[in-house]
């Protein structure tokens, strides 16, 4: 009975990693993108340095489509509640990329009408800072996305076993 038990934990938690391999290759992203990141965020996709190579290529412009939400650029207060909203949208599970030092943390507008990082709003999985930040950055970011859901299939297979 124990053999078997061993067995089943053993399938469970390699299912639970093969899923997570082919979620961290199948990222829909939604791109809320505001400001002048917006030019990086799109070099960074097309062909030269290519989001395709990492399951990443096809952009969602429907929440409900998409798993990763990639704030790129500015974060005004007006605008906040919009990407809260589009946040709520996602179905679980869903994950988070701030683009741009100010996504991460408001970046040089110290002022009334800026948002000082999205995680001040929602949680935030991977930072990538730069003003704006440069394509490699942004891939660097993208492998750890990668590595990240993979290791949440991993653990929830330990814990499993
Ligand atoms: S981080 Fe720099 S490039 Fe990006 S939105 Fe802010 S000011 Fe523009």
């Amino acid at each position: 009975m124990s053999q078997q038990l061993e067995d089943a934990s053993f399938l469970t938690s390699k299912l639970d990693e093969a899923i997570g391999w082919a979620r961290k290759y199948s990222i829909f992203q939604y791109p809320f993108v505001t400001a002048c990141c917006g030019m990086e965020y799109m070099a960074a996709a097309c062909s030269h340095y290519d989001f395709d190579r990492f399951g990443a290529g096809l952009p969602r412009f429907s929440p409900r489509q998409a798993d990763v939400l990639f704030v790129v650029g500015t974060i005004s207060h007006k605008m906040a509640p919009v990407l809260l909203r589009i946040y709520e949208q996602m179905a679980d599970p869903k994950w988070v990329v701030a683009f741009g030092v100010c996504t991460c943390t408001g970046g040089f507008y110290d002022n009334y009408a800026t948002v000082m990082g999205i995680d001040t709003i929602m949680p935030v999985d991977i930072y990538i800072p730069g003003c704006p930040p440069r394509p490699e950055y942004v891939l660097d970011g993208l492998m750890k996305l990668q590595e990240k859901i993979q290791a949440q299939h991993s653990k929830a297979g330990q814990q499993k076993a």
